[in-house]
């Protein structure tokens, strides 16, 4: 696929602003992180979905590499790491912890009654320092 210089411009814009955010998160404990497309991208893509959920940007508009982006639509990945309970607020806990403290909610692996936990909130929540 080729950019124009507008589309290029601004996929650098948003891949800058995902990784100053981060950046910044991580300033106050010392961390410097390196640039890594993984995680800048799934940001990208949350920035984006934020710019067109709330200020009635598209997608296109301010993240247009996600138009030919091979896994649109599969934005859903899930980690087998950790698993949601029914709670508004930290409903994502590590498999190590079967019991939600909040709401009691017991995660079974056998009967599959939590889901697992989406990839980009997991990595959502740990950039912004969050306690899983
Ligand atoms: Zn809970």
């Amino acid at each position: 696929m080729t950019m124009t210089d507008a589309q290029e411009y601004q996929v650098n814009n948003i891949n800058s602003a995902a990784f100053n955010a981060v950046k910044q998160t991580l300033e106050p404990f010392g961390l410097e992180p390196e640039w890594d497309a993984e995680w800048i991208g799934e940001l990208s893509d949350d920035i984006a979905d934020i710019c067109e959920r709330f200020f009635g940007k598209t997608e296109a508009e301010v993240y247009p590499y996600i138009e030919d982006d091979p896994y649109e639509g599969t934005d859903y990945f899930t980690t087998p790491d950790y698993w949601d309970c029914d709670c508004e607020h930290d409903y994502i806990h590590p498999k190590t912890e079967t019991i939600c403290k909040v709401c009691g909610a017991n995660y079974n692996a056998a009967t599959h009654d939590y889901s697992d936990s989406m990839t980009s909130e997991v990595i959502k929540f740990l950039a912004a320092g969050r306690k899983i």
